[in-house]
């Protein structure tokens, strides 16, 4: 006989303890019925490790009404076995939800063989989740044959179907990263093919709306479920063309105050945390997160995952404040500019070039750079990929006449930028591939410093579904960019060995087609000693 546990009984119960109830997997929590599937968002393996990976997911019977499961602590239990079917169990154990994190479940799992494939999956009461697939990194210094990632960045819900998460997951690769946006906090665009169901999201409530309402999304939850992930994030985690504890809008009034930007990040970096398959140790007070580290694959490859938002400086030569938008439901007028946020800077303006080339200013911060520097140091991988959110080469254009640059990118941080070159040189990093999101379009770029020495190559990839931003014009303007594609979603591949890094720009048709087909649009090789691409095939 099973007994429905109602949300009521559930919150009489913890009172009547006077704290948190605990409803274990077994004895009455094996009788337990939820109103719906408490699985519906899915599940996610990530932060590989050689001998183990994160595995994820979040109970969520009523996905937008977070208060459903009440104020109490769910056991969940957890198994990863060697093959698809669970015939051979490696790890099994019981996590708990706990309802300060939203119910979601983070295991951080030991004890398996290096470069290995792995399945896992979570049980509680009669509910089974989806399987996840996951892999652990090889043994550190291994030889490895091959690696297969891929990387995405910007998925705008509203702006497009997710094909190109789908087409992702097809690939099956052993790795995905997300180079950042992958959530955005707010509605724009103009050809939207699906809505929000909340507004601008500035609490805690609003972050977790969201990603609920992206983990829905069947596609996402199959790139998810396809190999473990390394993710970064970038502005629109939080809010667009923040830079540390700085925002773009600055309210105004004397009005009650809604937004409180270090409350507002941290709950957007709250509600991050809930939703990524991350290690809990990269917690930090204060709802600081740190995401920035390195993941070895074997002697093969070394990922260096960057964070170049929440350290940086406030970009160079804001516009002057202008009001927007009033938006006294929300406490307050919105001003946009004067604070924070990218503008577009013609870099030989004398004022601008003064901010510019000041080398106090800082991309990483100088904590996140000494880890960078010391971790170039140590490798002795034969590839050494930084993967991080926006354009390192300065793109330049021509506007109403004039040269003009986006701060918000590595172009706004030059003596940043030149410290990374330099700490690349002096370690003499063997092979550095940069990956690179938010820019909307496909970038394959050969990099050099400002001396003119190269540097390595740039993959930038475009968005997985927003409004795409064709820089054709500007090509003649930078002659370090190989390729350059503004008109298509879609993601970047790539397949790397010993002597060769082989990218492929794949193309979704249409974004705004939920079973859109794909393409590859070009094939670029990168061999190893030689920091240039070169285009294979048609
Ligand atoms: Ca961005």
């Amino acid at each position: 006989m099973s007994r429905r546990i109602s949300r009521r009984e559930f919150n009489r119960l913890a009172a009547a303890t006077g704290a948190l109830a605990v409803i274990p997997f077994g004895g009455a929590g094996a009788q337990l019925r939820f109103i719906n599937d408490p699985f519906q968002l899915g599940v996610a393996s990530g932060d590989p490790a050689a001998d183990g990976f994160v595995i994820w997911t979040r109970l969520a019977p009523e996905p937008f009404d977070t208060a459903h499961l009440g104020q109490v602590i769910y056991e969940v239990s957890w198994e990863v076995a060697e093959d698809a079917s669970f015939s051979r169990l490696a790890r099994h154990g019981v996590a708990w939800a706990r309802p300060h994190l939203a119910h979601s479940v983070h295991v951080v799992v030991h004890g398996l063989e290096p470069g290995r494939e792995y399945f896992y999956r979570f049980r509680i009461g009669r509910y089974e989740s989806a399987t996840g697939r996951a892999l652990t990194c090889p043994a550190a210094g291994a030889a490895v044959d091959s690696l297969r990632f891929s990387f995405s960045s910007c998925a705008h819900y509203e702006q497009g179907f997710f094909s190109a998460y789908r087409w992702m997951a097809e690939d099956r690769p052993d790795l995905m990263l997300m180079l950042g946006d992958y959530i955005y906090e707010d509605a724009w665009g103009e050809r939207r093919v699906r809505q929000f169901n909340s507004l601008e999201a500035v609490t805690l409530q609003d972050y977790r709306h969201r990603y609920t309402q992206y983990r829905t999304d069947p596609d996402l939850q199959a790139a998810h479920a396809a190999c473990p992930w390394l993710v970064t994030w970038d502005d629109h985690e939080v809010d667009n063309d923040y830079a540390a504890l700085t925002s773009e809008h600055e309210l105004c009034g004397g009005a009650p105050v809604r937004e409180s930007f270090p409350a507002r990040r941290a709950a957007a970096y709250q509600a991050w945390f809930e939703h990524m398959p991350v290690r809990p140790s990269r917690l930090r007070a204060e709802m600081g997160v740190q995401i920035y580290g390195a993941t070895d694959w074997g002697a093969l490859a070394r990922f260096y995952v960057l964070d170049t938002r929440q350290y940086r400086s406030v970009q160079v030569c804001p516009n002057p404040p202008t009001v927007q938008r009033c938006d006294f439901e929300r406490g307050g007028k919105i001003l946009f500019g004067g604070a924070g946020g990218g503008t577009h800077v013609d870099p030989r303006d004398p004022v601008c070039r003064a901010a510019l080339n000041d080398p106090a200013r800082t991309m990483l911060g100088a904590e996140q750079e000494r880890w960078l520097d010391e971790a170039l140091a140590g490798s002795r991988a034969a590839w050494n990929i930084l993967a991080q959110n926006v354009m390192l080469m300065t793109v330049l254009e021509e506007r109403n006449g004039t040269p003009s640059m986006f701060t918000d990118a590595w172009a706004g941080y030059p003596p940043a930028r030149e410290r990374l070159f330099a700490a690349l040189a002096k370690h003499r990093t063997a092979n550095p591939v940069v990956l690179t999101g938010d820019i909307h379009s496909f970038w394959i770029n050969e990099l050099v410093n400002a001396a003119g020495r190269a540097m390595g190559v740039e993959l930038a990839t475009t968005s997985i579904a927003t409004t795409t931003y064709d820089k054709s014009d500007a090509l003649p303007l930078n002659p370090g960019t190989r390729f350059h594609d503004g008109r298509h979603n879609g993601y970047v591949r790539c397949e790397l060995n010993r002597e060769r890094l082989r990218t492929d720009v794949v193309a979704i048709d249409e974004r705004t087609d939920p079973r859109s087909g794909r393409r590859v649009l070009a094939s670029f090789d990168t061999r190893s000693g030689d920091p240039r691409v070169h285009r294979v095939g048609g």
